[in-house]
């Protein structure tokens, strides 16, 4: 088993051993293997690492792993697709790692973009795969989609498949770091716990709601507004970008909600009723894909309060259409999604994300043809009454 290879379709190899603590046999028995990248890849490690004994290369492994599941993820896109898709570095983690995204670039004079980002709590691993499947679907799309092509021409498509890289990391290591979710530096002097809740870490009502100043708390904000470097990357890059960006997409999990801002209570967004009208319309055509119910509201509605967030800061920055998107599950498997659900919390959360940002794109580049506001108002009423109480921190 040791000497199991696998050879990926771009001709990077690896010891599958070495790469955590996948099973030779696992890799052999599975005949979709020369094609395996992106989504495949990360249902298949996702399934291994719930299914598969530990190994001593564990240790290693979990590096091995973001290295080859994103990095040359990215890489190997890039490399597909030369004339439309590059990586751009915008930033090093605490533990000095580097934070990349790809962007979609193709042509056109007017720069508009769309955000979105991935992975910014550790254990929320369907949203990686999620960024990895939107980027597949947005490059498959394209060539033959004339819709997909025109946004794709009019706007620029940034995406993050993981933000809080060493957190990521971290929760490959082993069972007991699989729920990680903060970022990797060092608490306050006198504290000895790490990490710092970078969803509470922007310049958006920083420190006041929904977050503990104890360090060891999942909810701890950090020292200050922005202290910590990835939270920084996304300020820098964002904030230098603020009136390109249309919109802002921040993928987690779960909950099944998509959430508008203000994670405040006392704060509303001028254009709430147009985010929930978006909002709503992109439940709906979540809920036609395999038939989740998603709920729309903001944070104090229909989960809990906040402060800090990176959606509530895009939307301070003047970006008009900011979402936080809670994937699958409603709580039965959590952040544990099961290998099966995959593909399926994917392609619906893709149908929704593609309303938002066919709206978006409209608004902006076609002539208004009228709105359905009347609907909203009924359809808030409904999704309010499939609230579910949560005491879980997405
Ligand atoms: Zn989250």
């Amino acid at each position: 088993d040791i000497f199991c290879i696998y050879l990926f379709s771009n001709g990077i190899s690896f010891s599958v051993d070495s790469v955590f603590f996948l099973s030779c046999e696992t890799i052999r028995t599975n005949k979709s293997l020369p094609g395996l990248r992106g989504l495949r890849n990360v249902e298949n490690i996702q399934y291994l690492s719930k299914t598969s004994k530990s190994r001593n290369s564990h240790k290693t492994g979990n590096r091995l792993v973001y290295q080859n599941l994103i990095t040359n993820w990215m890489d190997q896109i890039v490399k597909e697709n030369p004339d439309v898709v590059t990586k751009v570095d915008y930033g090093k983690t605490y533990e000095n790692r580097t934070i990349s995204l790809l962007k979609s670039e193709r042509g056109g004079s007017s720069k508009k973009a769309i955000w979105m980002d991935c992975g910014i709590h550790a254990r929320e691993w369907i949203a990686p795969a999620f960024c990895q499947y939107f980027i597949n679907q947005l490059l498959q799309t394209y060539k033959t989609d004339p819709k997909m092509e025109q946004m794709m021409k009019n706007m620029d498509f940034y995406v993050t498949p993981v933000l809080n890289v060493d957190g990521y990391i971290y929760s490959w290591t082993d069972n007991s770091t699989r729920l990680w979710r903060k970022n990797r530096t060092p608490g306050p002097e006198g504290c000895e716990c790490l990490g710092t809740d970078l969803n509470r870490n922007f310049y958006a009502n920083w420190g006041t709601v929904g977050i503990s100043f104890d360090c060891c708390s999942n909810i701890y904000p950090g020292k200050s507004a922005v202290s910590e470097p990835e939270a920084q990357a996304v300020t820098n890059f964002v904030g230098k970008r603020a009136d390109e960006i249309l919109c802002f997409l921040t993928i987690h999990s779960y909950g099944q909600l998509l959430l508008i801002p203000y994670g405040h209570p006392n704060v509303i967004a001028p254009n709430e009723n147009e985010l929930m009208e978006v909002g709503l319309a992109a439940a709906e055509a979540i809920k036609k894909v395999h038939g989740k119910q998603y709920t729309v509201g903001t944070s104090p509605d229909v989960l809990y309060a906040n402060s800090g967030s990176s959606r509530d800061w895009a939307r301070l920055q003047g970006i008009p259409f900011a979402f936080t998107f809670e994937l699958r599950d409603d709580g039965t498997y959590g952040f544990k999604l099961p290998e099966d659900q995959i593909q399926p919390a994917c392609e619906e959360a893709y149908s929704g994300a593609l309303h938002i940002i066919t709206h978006v794109h409209d608004k902006e580049f076609i002539k208004p043809t009228g709105t359905a506001a009347t609907v909203a108002a009924t359809l808030w009423t409904t999704m309010m009454a499939v609230f579910v109480t949560s005491t879980v921190i997405v």
